[in-house]
């Protein structure tokens, strides 16, 4: 039987996997489609269904989540399930977060900020605008606009262990913790947002600035985590806050035996707070004394949104389809599992 604590949790918590269509450079390879989602909550790593030579055996292995995402369902419908009902929160006093975890090129970005492949640069179906798009639905019912509430937002990354905000030329930013533990970006840019229209533009400026400089978007992307967080305010004290991270590709493990020593320590930055994550978000709202926030500089500047009475959070786990990506995707799937 579950315990109170177990149910509280429960609903604290909402871990999903989503599951992307093969690319054309898996079709290219014949790379082969393991992955099937029976039903809404159930995901399958299986052998291909195609006959092959197969170089590996792959077991059938079963996993069940909250929700379970195949690769014809929409960002619309994959917020609907996930982040919409995290909207709420922030109105109702809370803090809530949206995770987007998974292998580098699983979809983390086309999930949280939109489509930036090739020529399109669409950040309006990425769950980011679909929350603020929400926000100001919500701010116009009539219980919430008698608080008149303030809406901002932040955009910023972190890199190797230090932040700096993508609203203002990648600036590098300090993280101080006062002596109640009360975390501080110092001088992070908290832009006044008026409508979705203004949220839409501060992601594109956000992603670019994100991407600049870089040979392959995917490149450095792959290896810092992105914050982006919409602020509600009343008469200037924090009301809510909604934290929307497209989190570090998790495949980076196999960098700690890299040749390069940057490579390296990257790699090593990125497993340790990858794993601290899963330790706090398990302490979620209950305020544990061993709650390793300080063992990362993301789950550091997170640390309010994970002790609050009222806060809730949900993991979107991304999985590649093909049989090329399925240690990764395992890997993806027993981290993501554990709160399941
Ligand atoms: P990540 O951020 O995890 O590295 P991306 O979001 O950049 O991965 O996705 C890699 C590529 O796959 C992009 O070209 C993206 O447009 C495409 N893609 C990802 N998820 C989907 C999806 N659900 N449907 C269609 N294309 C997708
Ligand atoms: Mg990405």
């Amino acid at each position: 039987p579950l315990s109170t604590a177990d149910l509280i949790e429960e609903h604290r918590i909402c871990v999903c996997v989503r599951k992307r269509p093969l690319n054309k450079k898996e079709l290219t390879i014949r790379d082969l489609d393991v992955i099937t989602i029976p039903s809404k909550d159930v995901v399958m790593v299986h052998e291909p269904k195609q006959k092959v030579d197969l170089t590996r055996y792959l077991e059938n292995q079963t996993f069940r989540f909250d929700y379970a995402f195949d690769d014809s369902t929409t960002n619309e419908m994959v917020y609907r399930f996930t982040a919409r009902p995290l909207v709420e929160t922030i109105f109702e006093r809370g803090m809530a977060t949206c995770f987007a975890y998974g292998q580098t090129g699983s979809g983390k970005t086309h999930t949280m900020g939109g489509d930036f492949s090739g020529k399109n640069q669409d950040c309006s179906k990425g769950i980011y605008a679909l929350a603020a798009r929400d926000v100001f639905v919500m701010l116009k019912k009539p219980c919430y606009r008698k608080l008149e509430l303030q809406v901002y937002a932040t955009f910023f990354e972190i890199y190797s262990g230090k932040v700096f905000d993508l609203l203002n030329g990648k600036a590098k930013l300090r993280v101080l913790e006062d002596g109640k533990q009360q975390v501080q970006v110092v001088g992070l840019h908290e832009r006044d947002v008026k409508c979705t229209e203004d949220v839409l533009k501060l992601i594109e400026v956000g992603n670019s600035c994100r991407t600049s400089g870089q040979t392959s978007a995917n490149a450095h992307s792959s290896r810092s985590h992105a914050v982006f967080q919409i602020i509600l305010r009343r008469k200037g004290k924090m009301h809510g806050k909604f934290s929307l991270i497209d989190l570090a590709g998790n495949e980076r493990g196999a960098d700690t035996s890299s040749a390069d020593r940057q490579t390296r320590l990257e790699g090593a930055e990125i497993n340790k707070s990858l794993l601290a994550l899963k330790e706090c978000i398990r302490a979620l709202g209950r305020n544990k004394p061993h709650t390793p926030f300080r063992a990362s500089k993301l789950t550091q500047v997170l640390r309010d949104s994970f002790i609050g009475e009222n806060s809730r959070t949900c993991m979107i786990a991304t999985i590649s389809p093909g049989m090329t990506s399925c240690e990764n995707t395992l890997n993806t799937l027993r981290y993501a599992n554990r709160w399941a």
